[in-house]
């Protein structure tokens, strides 16, 4: 395994593109400040009065709270960050630099996390640029093993660090069991919802012995525990296994009237927490788009016939597109979010898929695609058009939805434990929307 920082092809080209960003890093977000970094906010502007006032005005202490969560920055009403300038560029890093602002600021959208001793970096999908760069080119995903530039990797002290101990088995063999999912997710001779379905049946074999805190892995056990390991993960690489999971999912056939009913009122209940106008004016266009009404819960198997209908549309005119699109969104979340944050990798795997589905849905329903699939034939123009749609659902969703604690909890929720074989019935449930 090599040992130089890991960067995603799609982050070397990143650049901040500062006032032509159609967001702002921080709008919607809550910004945490630690005690060290209000001291250097406070000195910084020590000698204005009138920028210290200002600063002051926007701090809201965390009472009790952790040192790293010493205080907040204070969003206005409409979500942005009081600190703005009128270029809509972050006043406090233009007049003292970047070295006073917060962590948080200082290094979005990058996500830095440390594996043991190497460093890994990807992006956040909530930036549009990284969005568009992640989303749009063919190679964004590859790894690239590269001397790490600080203008990378800024705060390397504030990266994730994820010890990689023998002792905490489910940790040291991440790296391994995280190879093994993204070669299955690179098998594009398969549909993503066949591959989401071949995550789901290789976590239910690792489930009995693999997931957090188990002790399968202890003492005289260790080898046992590592054969097996080692023999599902082989077992995924069989092309018969896959062909015999792709030939029963894709028999499978489940009405999606729910599904719709439950991403319906992820949107609804987003929109409810007031996440902005670009997020709202997206979550409201999806809705009407697929019939529902406001104030209504709406005809779900009609809106699901709506959606099936518009899916089948989309792939016909823009089906490489579409698809890679999916393809790097979901490689790009096994990066991105450690499958170790789950309890279970089928947790994880579940966690993916409904993510998936919820993106579908938004995407389909986007007015702008809805009016796309009515074209007789692609285009150019309707290819960028289609781009375009896509960056901006997948970047609002990222932002608003896809982190969010109450979606997080929803997600914990419904796939419950985690583990046996009625998690992977609720994994393929969902692979099939
Ligand atoms: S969201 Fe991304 S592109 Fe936009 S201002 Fe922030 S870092 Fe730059």
């Amino acid at each position: 395994m090599p040992t130089e920082p890991t960067l995603l092809r799609y982050m070397t080209r990143f650049r901040c593109i500062a006032e032509r960003c159609e967001d702002t890093c921080c709008s919607g977000l809550k910004v945490p400040v630690s005690e060290p970094q209000w001291a250097r906010m406070r000195a910084a502007v020590a000698g204005s009065p009138e920028e210290s006032e200002r600063l002051h005005q926007c701090i809201t202490p965390n009472p009790g709270g952790a040192s790293a969560e010493h205080a907040f920055l204070q969003m206005r009403p409409d979500g942005h960050c009081p600190l703005l300038d009128t270029e809509r560029l972050c006043s406090l890093q233009r007049r003292h630099g970047d070295a006073v602002l917060p962590d948080i600021c200082a290094t979005f959208p990058r996500v830095v996390t440390r594996w043991g001793e190497r460093l890994e970096v990807s992006g956040t999908l909530a930036c549009p640029e990284v969005a568009r760069l992640c989303l749009l080119e063919e190679d964004a995903l590859e790894p690239v093993f590269t001397p790490v530039e600080s203008s990378n990797v800024p705060r390397p002290e504030t990266a994730r660090h994820i010890p990689v101990d023998v002792e905490d088995a489910y940790a040291f063999h991440a790296e391994t069991v995280r190879e093994a999912l993204l070669r299955l997710l690179h098998r594009r001779e398969y549909p993503l919802a066949s591959r989401l379905a071949m995550l789901g049946h290789l976590a239910h074999g690792l489930d009995g012995f693999y997931f957090r805190g188990t002790e399968a892995f202890r003492g005289e056990a260790r080898a046992a525990a590592e054969a097996q390991l080692s023999e599902v993960l082989q077992r995924f690489e069989s092309p018969d296994v896959l062909e015999a999971v792709h030939r029963d999912f894709t028999g499978l056939a489940l009405p999606g009237g729910p599904c719709v009913g439950l991403f319906s009122s992820v949107l609804r209940a987003r929109m409810a927490a007031g996440r902005g106008e670009r997020f709202s004016t997206l979550a409201r266009g999806v809705l009407e788009s697929l019939g529902f009404q406001e104030g209504t819960p709406g005809d779900l198997d009609a809106a699901w016939r709506t959606y099936a209908e518009r899916w089948r549309q989309l792939e016909a005119l823009h089906d490489a597109r579409v698809h890679q699109y999916f393809d790097n969104h979901a490689a790009h979340s096994l990066w991105r979010n450690p499958f170790i944050d789950a309890p279970s990798l089928l947790a994880y795997v579940f966690g993916l898929a409904l993510r998936v589905g919820l993106l579908r849905l938004a995407l389909v329903g986007h007015p702008r695609v809805a009016e796309l699939c009515q074209a007789p034939s692609p285009t150019a123009e309707s290819r960028e058009q289609l781009d375009r749609a896509a960056v901006e659902t997948f970047q609002l969703v990222a932002k608003h939805v896809e982190q969010a604690p109450d979606f997080l909890a929803l997600a914990e929720g419904l796939v419950g434990p985690g583990r046996g074989a009625e998690a992977l019935g609720k994994v393929l449930v969902f692979a099939t929307f």
